[in-house]
């Protein structure tokens, strides 16, 4: 069987480069005669790839020498309470603003480390739109402000990092980052899971300005503590090497591509191909968030009649287009276009839209 065009959310599509190198240096990797994933974490090789990474990282984002670079494990979902954790002392307070399902998910985490106030939602608009900035109820107190420029699951986006004023903030850019330049020095701390614009899940990368990492906030293992994760080269304990390798590899792709800015133009190209054939399918298709705020990374749409949805997975799958059921919160259909989707695969998904919409219109 022949790889399908890959529309999951996460785990995600990987760049076909990036796998079909991995598979031809698998057995040995650089002539050492084993794997990359049989290797001591701290002998010569695996070190110099470590570096290697950490530096096409800060060459695609161009991060300020001012930030380290974390790559660590338990998934965003473990930073969610690790980030309190580390940035937030007895009795402080935090602020979130939650525009969708993961940004409720780290309120819910933070809350046993931090006093979280909610300072602006869109909850009540069912994560249709985001919050106007001048509704929050910003804290200049608060330990960090957190927010998720992409929501996964409402497919709701922020297209403009937002003013905060001196409050760090914090940004959880697991299903963005990657996708288009960004000012790494608007923000105090950027964490993502891998498993979708980098690499396999198991994988953290944070980047975090350096004196967020010197806040005495309580005592904790080493193992939770950032600052003993910056000062070990993110190698306090047996990292998840496999996936440093893969992420590695995906950075060299990326640059080779031409950086990020070219990926923020396919982005943006396969964003407005799909947009363009929902909202021109005469409401066969919908998407119904507020235009300012729609995600190009994870476009949600639901068929006019929820009972053709069985027919659409069916006959799409049998089309060569993988993964495409909605979220089971939301239900209907989700798209998610990481970088390592082509323009390509829209087009394919495009066409086979119509042409369901012309056999059940
Ligand atoms: N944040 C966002 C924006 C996500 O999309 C996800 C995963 N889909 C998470 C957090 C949780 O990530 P993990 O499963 O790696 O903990």
């Amino acid at each position: 069987m022949s790889r399908l065009w890959n529309f999951s959310a996460g785990p995600a599509a990987m760049p076909q480069a990036v796998l079909e190198r991995a598979q031809r240096e698998l057995l040995d990797w650089q002539g050492c005669g084993a794997s990359v994933m049989e290797l001591s974490h701290r002998g010569k090789l695996f070190m110099g790839l470590a570096q290697q990474a950490e530096a096409d990282l800060r060459e695609l984002l161009a991060i300020p020498a001012d930030y380290a670079v974390l790559f660590l494990q338990g998934g965003a979902t473990q930073h969610f309470g690790q980030i309190p954790m580390n940035l937030a002392g007895e009795g402080d307070s935090a602020d979130y603003i939650v525009t969708g399902h993961w940004g409720e998910k780290a309120v819910s985490e933070a809350a046993p480390y931090v006093k979280v106030n909610v300072a602006g939602s869109s909850k009540e608009q069912h994560y249709l739109q985001l919050p106007p900035r001048d509704s929050w109820q910003l804290d200049p107190r608060a330990a960090y402000v957190h927010y998720t420029p992409n929501e996964t699951i409402h497919g709701v986006e922020f297209h403009a990092i937002p003013e905060v004023g001196e409050v760090p903030l914090v940004a959880d850019m697991s299903s963005n980052i990657l996708s288009e330049p960004v000012d790494v020095s608007r923000f105090g701390l950027i964490y993502a899971g891998a498993q979708k614009n980098i690499g396999p899940s198991g994988l953290v990368v944070m980047i975090i300005r350096r004196d967020l990492l010197q806040r005495a906030t309580r005592p904790m293992s080493r193992i939770f503590h950032y600052a003993d994760h910056a000062a070990n080269d993110s190698m306090l304990n047996t990292p998840n090497t496999w996936g440093w390798y893969l992420a590695g590899l995906t950075f060299q792709w990326l640059k080779e591509q031409g950086g990020l800015t070219a990926m923020c133009e396919r982005n943006r190209a396969k964003a407005e191909l799909l947009y363009g054939s929902i909202d021109g399918s005469g409401g066969f298709y919908r998407n119904p968030i507020d235009l300012a705020a729609r995600s190009r990374m994870n476009v949600p749409f639901t068929l006019h009649d929820s009972a053709l949805d069985a027919a659409f997975l069916k006959e799409s799958e049998a089309a060569g287009l993988l993964a495409l059921k909605g979220h089971k919160a939301l239900g209907g259909m989700r798209a998610s276009l990481y970088n390592a989707v082509p323009l390509e695969a829209v087009q394919a998904l495009v066409d086979f839209m119509g042409d369901f919409a012309k056999r059940h219109g």
